[in-house]
């Protein structure tokens, strides 16, 4: 039997807001235990949240990102249930009015795109955090997380793999940072994800029952879970089975997912109305306020990329992938007077490589694009050659040194001097008889060699297009 796989997304992104939700403790990540936490998160009788009006305004913007309808009258509800980590005994979340309503977001695997439809984003608090090592059988409690803001963002059923599931994700995290309203730290939760999969026979119209996998914070992580869910749930149908609606937990170490708790089990939340919090008006005045707000976004971006500076695909892609590197490339592009390609391959290229390597971001790049744009201009103007640029680079990598400083210093300066050229070509082929006797007679191949002998008697510095024409020259004599 064929089977399809259906998938869909919740999505937490933390708003990137100095305070919480609904108080003015800091969000800050990293301080001490509880040393952030005041007396609404902790939940103290008497307190009063109020809503921070920053994190409304960032979801409003994520929702004109996503061409989402925004609620013009929402409403806070709490979510009860019982937890260590939770004082008040309830999440403040939103149910049947959320901020944000239905949208979009285009994604693409193999060169094609889809739409995936977004069913809502709401907007809630984040609980505090259970500490499981280093208290010797016991738990600690960390609340300094407690009332952080959370956008949850729930995608339609849309997806059919665990790539297309991987592609939605990153797509939605490349989002949430262009427009800057979270910083998409994964390893510190910034994003994270929970994952709906059900599995059908391929034609069939009724979705099969899901198993939710909660809480997987890495791209990689998504995929191999969906993927493992997968074969587990058709092997259970296969075997006679039923997939029993659950959310399971994935073990990262183990590779397997592993059930949490039933449906039975399953919490009954009762949620109601927040009667602590107002509802929330969204007038037109503000959505249009909002809209004037709107950067341009990873699509459009990418699109005008290949239409204005006639760059491939792939290159468009890389460039865009963050706002930062976007901004990276045009300002080499401005400063350098070089032509696109060029910018766009070095960018992608060996910048991108030595970052990798170093583990380092764009914003964090030891080569501004100031001191790279100055490189680049010495290949344009034929000053040194590629080749040589990337020892020049790898000098500008360690140093503060402009480009122009390091050829300088380094004597790097190509030689373009036909006479200094036609010398050493004249004793390489004097001193390699028998090689010049094989191109001669036909052997093509043997030409690179001659170029190579070249260039290392000159030590990479002659412009190897006049080595060329002149070896050929010389060589057909
Ligand atoms: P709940 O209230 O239990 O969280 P929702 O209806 O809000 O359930 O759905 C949660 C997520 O599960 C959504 O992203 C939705 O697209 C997805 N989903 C719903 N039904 C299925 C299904 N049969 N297979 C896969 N995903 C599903
Ligand atoms: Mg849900």
């Amino acid at each position: 039997m064929e089977w399809e796989t259906v998938i869909g997304l919740e999505i937490h992104a933390q708003l990137a807001t100095k305070s919480k939700i609904f108080s003015g403790a800091s969000t800050a990540y990293g301080s001490e235990p509880n040393t952030q936490a005041c007396a609404i998160d902790l939940g103290l009788p008497g307190v009063l949240p109020v809503l921070n009006e920053e994190a409304v305004h960032k979801a409003v913007l994520f929702g004109m990102a996503i061409e989402a309808e925004i609620t013009p009258y929402s409403v806070f509800a709490r979510k009860n249930y019982f937890y260590p980590d939770l004082p008040k005994g309830y999440q403040i979340s939103q149910m049947e009015l959320p901020i944000v309503g239905e949208g979009h977001l285009e994604i693409e695997v193999d060169g094609n795109s889809k739409q995936i439809g977004i069913t809502r984003a709401h907007l809630e608090e984040d609980a505090g955090k259970s500490l499981h090592e280093d208290f010797h059988g016991l738990t600690g409690i960390d609340l300094n997380r407690a009332g952080t803001p959370l956008l949850e963002i729930v995608s339609e059923p849309d997806m059919r793999s665990a790539r297309e599931a991987v592609a939605y994700m990153k797509t939605l995290h490349e989002l949430v940072r262009y427009l800057d309203i979270c910083d998409g730290n994964m390893q510190e939760g910034s994003f994270r994800c929970d994952a709906n999969v059900s599995v059908r026979p391929k034609g069939q119209k009724a979705f099969g029952t899901r198993a939710e996998i909660k809480n997987i914070n890495s791209f990689k992580f998504v995929e191999k879970a969906i993927n493992h869910e997968i074969e587990r749930q058709i092997e259970l149908i296969e075997n006679g089975g039923k997939v029993v609606q659950e959310t399971r937990l994935y073990d990262s170490v183990k590779d397997e997912t592993r059930s949490m708790r039933s449906k039975e089990e399953a919490n009954d939340y009762r949620y109601f109305p927040d009667p602590d919090l107002l509802p929330v008006f969204i007038s037109e005045d503000y959505k249009a306020l909002v809209k004037t707000q709107l950067p341009e976004l990873p699509q459009a971006k990418k699109h005008r990329f290949k239409d204005q500076y006639a760059l491939d695909e792939e290159n468009a892609a890389i460039l865009t992938c963050s706002c930062q590197l976007a901004d990276y490339f045009e300002a080499v592009l401005k400063d350098s007077g070089c032509e696109a390609k060029l910018c766009a391959n070095w960018i992608t290229g060996e910048l991108s490589a030595a970052l990798n390597k170093a583990g380092l971001e764009i914003s964090g790049s030891p080569v501004d694009h100031k001191r790279l744009a100055g490189l680049l201009a010495r290949i344009s103007d034929n000053t040194i050659s590629g080749k040589i640029a990337k020892q020049v680079f790898e000098e500008m990598w360690k140093s503060a040194a402009t480009a122009d400083e390091i050829i300088a210093a380094k004597g790097l300066k190509q030689i373009t001097d036909t006479s200094a050229i036609e010398a050493v070509i004249d004793k390489i082929i004097a001193g390699n008889p028998g090689q010049v006797e094989q191109y001669r007679s036909g052997k093509d191949k043997v030409f690179a060699f001659f170029v190579g002998q070249v260039m290392k008697e000159m030590q990479g510095k002659a412009n190897p297009g006049e080595v060329n024409k002149m070896l050929k020259a010389k060589l057909s004599q």
